[in-house]
Order: structure tokens, then sequence, then C-alpha cells
């Protein structure tokens, strides 16, 4: 029986995990953490948003977006709720086609897991970070705090660089880099936008059900509707981290701060009833702020509403972005993610270059490599 150790107990680790002990392989899942799953109970708000009914390459940033649609297309949204349901959990989607445990319990899916991985008799080792990967013969000798592991395939799903508070701060990188492997360049992705200090000046704590449409020289870049929260120093929310995947610094935003409300009716009712009737169409923070900015000028008043703008300077970084763009190039890897630089090294997970857009296509790429991991090693 083949030994698979497994790097990184998050999704893709643990996905990996359960998918090869089901088809009998004896597995080592490694974990720098104190436990399992640290992130994955994070995700969604605390309410683990595992995919996307609407699942395809085009949600996805990558060196090999073909690669990535012919992965989906092995295990996409459907497969992915019915491996999690394997384990005992119900999934349904929201009205978006965001697909969620039933419960709303991120931290209920890691307990799925942590109870599968028990009852195949994974060997389950926290604490356990690994420093090095060597060949050794045919296989490879792992080792972690001191100790050694040796086995015949590895899979490195140790994650990114994005929130280092769960045990991904970048370092596994240098693991694939010793059999050869290139990074693609590293940035932090789904993450508050850092905005000029004037746009949300007096606005922090506003949430408004928006439409953002990012703007570069002149040319709409992309748009998307949902929540925009204002930050003391920028803004956040749904919509925002979705567009966090295009915009880049010097970008003109635009928020429409009421897009169920059309212009003309906007108009007519300003016109009729005066600006302080918008104390009761947007939220008062925000009313007052467009009210001042207007200047008293009927023109400039619902032109703010439907565009208010801001100016794009940074973005909070990897520690509070959610994924990482970059990484191990899908072009060094084969269809199962297999290194073509050494045979029996697999990738699964955020490591590899692709990260995707705000709405379960993160996790789904976790599961969807994981699976592919698994029948690579399978066919070994
Ligand atoms: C706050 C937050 C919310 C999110 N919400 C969503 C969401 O709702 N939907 C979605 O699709 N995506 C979401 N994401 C993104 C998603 O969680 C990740 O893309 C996904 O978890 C990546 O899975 P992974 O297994 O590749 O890596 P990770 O989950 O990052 O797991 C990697 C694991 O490897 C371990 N590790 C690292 N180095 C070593 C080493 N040397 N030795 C041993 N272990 C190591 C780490 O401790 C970590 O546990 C969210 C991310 C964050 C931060």
């Amino acid at each position: 029986m083949l030994k698979i150790a497994i790097i990184g107990g998050g999704a893709a680790g643990m996905s990996c995990a359960v998918m090869l002990a089901r088809k009998g392989f004896s597995v080592a899942l490694l974990e720098r953490g104190a436990r399992l799953g640290r992130k994955l109970s994070a995700t969604g708000n605390g309410q683990g948003n595992v995919t996307n009914t609407d699942m395809r390459a085009e949600k996805y940033f990558s060196d090999d977006r073909d690669k990535v649609a012919r992965a989906l297309a092995r295990f996409g949204a459907e497969d992915t709720v019915r491996f999690l349901e394997s384990m005992g959990g119900i999934f349904l989607p929201d009205e978006r086609g965001r697909v969620y445990p039933a419960g709303r319990q991120a931290s209920a899916i890691t307990d799925l897991f942590r109870r599968e991985l028990a009852r195949l008799n994974v060997a389950v080792r926290t604490e356990a970070r690994v420093d090095g990967i060597v060949r050794s013969g045919d296989g490879f000798r792992v080792t972690f705090g001191g100790e050694t592991l040796c086995s015949d395939a590895v899979v490195l799903a140790a994650g990114g660089k994005a929130a280092a508070n769960f045990g991904t701060d970048g370092t596994a990188y240098a693991l694939a880099e010793n059999f050869g492997h290139t990074v693609a360049p590293l940035s932090p992705a789904l993450v508050q936008l850092v905005c000029d200090r004037e746009g949300v000046r007096g606005l922090k704590g506003i949430r408004v059900d928006g439409l953002l449409r990012v703007v570069r020289r002149g040319e709409e870049v992309c748009r998307f509707r949902g929540d925009v929260l204002f930050t003391d120093n920028g803004v956040s929310g749904d919509a925002v981290f979705r567009a966090s995947s295009y915009a880049r610094k010097g970008d003109m935003l635009f928020v429409d701060l009421l897009p169920a409300v059309d212009e003309a009716r906007l108009r007519q009712t300003v016109k009729g009833a005066g600006e302080d009737c918008l104390l009761c169409i947007v939220p008062n923070g925000l009313a007052r702020t467009v009210i001042r900015k207007a200047e008293g000028r009927a023109d400039k008043l619902i032109p703010l509403l439907k565009s208010y703008p801001l100016t794009v300077e940074s973005t909070l970084g990897f520690d509070r972005a959610q994924v990482t763009r970059g990484g191990i190039p899908l072009s060094e890897t084969d269809e199962n993610f297999m290194s073509k630089k050494r045979k029996g090294l697999f990738f699964a997970g955020e490591i590899l270059n692709a990260d995707g857009e705000c709405g379960g296509y993160n996790l789904q790429w976790a599961f969807t490599t994981a699976h592919c991991a698994a029948e690579g090693i399978a066919q070994l």
C-alpha cells in the first residue's frame, strides 16, 4: 500500500486525505497549527461558503485558465456538495448561488472532516510544521520538528500567503522551490481597498447594498452589486472583495449608493421635497456627506448618490486578504497537479497559481485540486 504525506490541514489537505484514505491509501496529514481547518472554520463570515452554482473558469485568475476549466469539469460544484454530504452534512445554495451548510456554520464543516479523518484512520499530526521535503529513492523524506516521515508521494497543500494568522505566511513555497519550481508573483486578493481620506470621511460603519464600478483611465474595468461597507480608511464588503481582484492603485471606484431607485425618480423626489429628504432615503451619515459635498447644488446631489467617487490608494495587504494571487504556476504541473519536475510531488489548493472571485470559488478550487491530486496518486 502506498504511503502518502499531505502537508497542510486546510480544506485542500483534509479533502485530499479523505479522498485518498477512501481509496485505501495509508495517509499522514501534517498540520503546523494546533488544530485542523482553522481557516475553513472562519470562511464566509463563519458561515462557510463552500462553492457556487455558477461555477466556471472565467471566475478564476491563473496562468492557465483552460487547465482550471478542465479540472472544474472533473470536479465541480455538484461534486463538492456530494463529497461534503457524503461526510454527513446538508448544503444549500442561497438566492445568489452561494452554497453553505444548512446550519450556516463553517466550523461544522471542519467537524465533518475531523470525524471522517478519524473514521478512516488518517494519521493526523498537528503542531507538525514541515521544514523539508527531499527525494529519497523513488519516494520522499519529509521532516518536521526533528522527526522524519518517509512517503511514496507528497501532496503540498500548505496554502498561500494570505491571512497569516491561520498558519499561511508564505514560507511553504520554499518547499516547492527546492524542487526547482518557480512562484508566480504574489499579491493579496479579496481584500479591503484603502481609498482617499476625503472620499470616506464621515462614512465609517455605513453599509449599503450598492453597485460598485471600477474605472481605469476612463474605461470601466468591472462592476459588482452587493454590500459596500465604509471603513475608517476605505471600503470593504462583498462587492468590494469581488472588485479587489481587478482594482489597482490609482483606479477610480464609483458607487451607486441606491441602485434600486432610478435617477429620474430620485430627481423628482429631491425636487419636490428638497435635499433633506435624503435623510429618509439613504443612511443618515451618508445623506449628510452627500449634502455637504453637493454644496447646495441640486445638479451635484443626484450624481453623487448614483456615482459616489473614491480613489483606490492600496489594499490592506496579505494579513487582511482572504486569498493569494500567484503561486506555483499551473504550467509546472500536469493535469492532476503533479509536479513536472518531480514525479510523486502533487499540489492542491491555494498554493497553486489560481484564485477565484468571492463567492465560494476558492474553496471549490481546494476541493477540485484535492480530487485531481488524489486521482493522480491512484494512477502512480
Ligand atoms: C477570513 C476568510 C474567509 C474566507 N471565506 C471564504 C469563503 O467563504 N469561500 C471561499 O471559497 N473561500 C473563502 N476564503 C478563502 C479560502 O478559505 C482559501 O482559499 C482556502 O481555505 C484555501 O485552502 P487550502 O487548503 O489550499 O489552504 P489553507 O486553508 O490556507 O490551509 C493550509 C494549511 O497548511 C498549513 N501549513 C502551512 N505551512 C505548513 C507547513 N510548512 N507544514 C505544515 N502545515 C503547514 C497551514 O497552517 C494551514 O492550515 C476565505 C479566507 C479567509 C482568510
